[in-house]
């Protein structure tokens, strides 16, 4: 982190931190696109080329509008660096290359985006990375998994539809134990919600279409954590591969940031209001939110994270037709698989996201025929109730 933020408040970091004004003494932060940059003299090139002298070569290595962007996420994970990638799975990519070789294993959460998993099972188990897969929550099941070449833990907390939570400091003592590495996908909560490298986790990836652009507008990611394996390690990757951010993308998530503290506390106010009435609903069979006391994990939520967050599941009474009633009723809310807009999305994973999976493999993750995902956007609640309200209520 920029040494010079430590010292103040999260929100004044969302809006403060990496700016590093122009001599034109902009008051915002300028968008620089431009792929190479020039050089004083022919030494000057030559000592940059070297790693001698500080300065940009070309804006796949680096980028002021993209460093700033990364200055501005390290400072809220409260971590020394930060690598920007061109999207959310980029970002996993661009870990796994650099941190992982064949031989090597990795212990993954089972309720993880399934994008994540299609990369580890097609992908990185084609080049000798062997993976396993556990049930999020179960302590003993990452325990059992562990195996003499586990080199990392990968978890998202709480999980997408069903926001199941994990003790993040608990399997991070698992996992140093072990001399392997936890990374958390903190997308849900973003940091403004929870800081997983607080509580242990040694890298943090970030799809940044979601909450931090927090509008639906560009697909970009991030991968945060230490000096050596993030700024060194991850940044070797990016600048020979190319998965590179764009500064026009760097521009609009910085922009992003600065109300992130503020959007999130909205969404989770809205998405409580929102589970609280779907619970009292007569259609609903079941409501998934971690601000819920009925909630299993509804402790551990209170504890690990600031906010419940905006994202919340339930079951309608009825199966897939009851659940598509709902969805083709509305007038107002988005159907979509996106997440982390202003605007609410809904979304009825059985038949979409988690549509490739059998339906055996489908019961045993809990996702069932009646169950509707929403995304809980920042309009009024009353609208998005009296939306919802149409489909259940017919
Ligand atoms: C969307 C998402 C990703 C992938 O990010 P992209 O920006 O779409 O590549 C990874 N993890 C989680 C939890 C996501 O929701």
């Amino acid at each position: 982190m920029n040494d010079e933020f430590e010292d103040y408040a999260f929100a004044t970091r969302a809006v403060r931190a990496g700016q590093v004004r122009t001599p034109e003494g902009e008051h915002a932060e300028p968008i620089f696109p431009t792929s190479s940059y020039v050089f004083g003299s022919a030494a000057e090139a030559a000592a940059r080329f070297a790693g001698e002298a500080p300065g940009n070569i070309y804006s796949r290595f680096t980028n002021p509008t993209v460093r700033t962007f990364e200055q501005r996420l390290a400072a809220l994970e409260g971590a020394p660096s930060c690598v920007a990638t061109a999207s959310g799975m980029a970002a996993i990519l661009s870990l796994g290359m650099a941190l992982l070789q064949a031989g090597d294993h990795v212990v993954c959460s089972r309720s993880v985006f399934g994008t994540t998993v299609v990369l580890f099972d097609n992908y990185f188990r084609k080049f000798g990375v062997a993976v396993d897969y556990v049930p999020l929550s179960d302590l003993d099941a990452w325990a059992a998994a562990l195996r003499p070449n586990t080199r990392l833990l990968f978890l998202e907390t709480p999980s997408n539809p069903l926001t199941e939570l994990v003790d993040i400091r608990a399997v991070a003592e698992l996992a140093h134990a072990h001399g392997a590495l936890l990374v958390v996908d903190n997308c849900l909560c973003t940091p403004a919600l929870q800081q997983p490298l607080a509580l242990g986790a040694d890298i943090v990836v970030h799809s940044a279409t979601k909450y931090l652009d927090g509008q639906g507008r560009c697909v970009g990611g991030a991968v945060v954590g230490d000096a050596e394996r993030v700024g060194k390690d991850v940044f070797g990757f990016l600048r020979t591969a190319g998965p590179s951010m764009s500064p026009f993308n760097a521009w609009v998530f910085l922009k992003g940031l600065e109300t992130l503290p503020l959007r999130m506390q909205a969404h989770s106010a809205h998405a409580l209001a929102l589970a609280q009435w779907l619970e009292a609903h007569p259609q609903v069979e079941r409501v998934y939110y971690p601000g819920l006391a009925s909630h299993p994990q509804h402790a551990l939520a209170s504890t690990q994270q600031s906010g419940y967050g905006g994202i919340l599941s339930f079951d309608v009474r009825g199966g897939r037709a009851a659940a598509w009633r709902v969805i083709d009723n509305l007038r107002l809310l988005s159907i979509t698989a996106n997440l982390g807009d202003t605007k609410t999305t809904v979304t009825h994973p059985a038949s979409t996201t988690h549509s490739r999976l059998t339906p055996e493999q489908r019961a045993a993750a809990g996702i069932g025929e009646g169950l509707i995902r929403v995304a809980v956007g920042l309009e009024a609640i009353a609208d998005i109730q009296a939306d919802l309200a149409r489909g259940l209520d017919a």
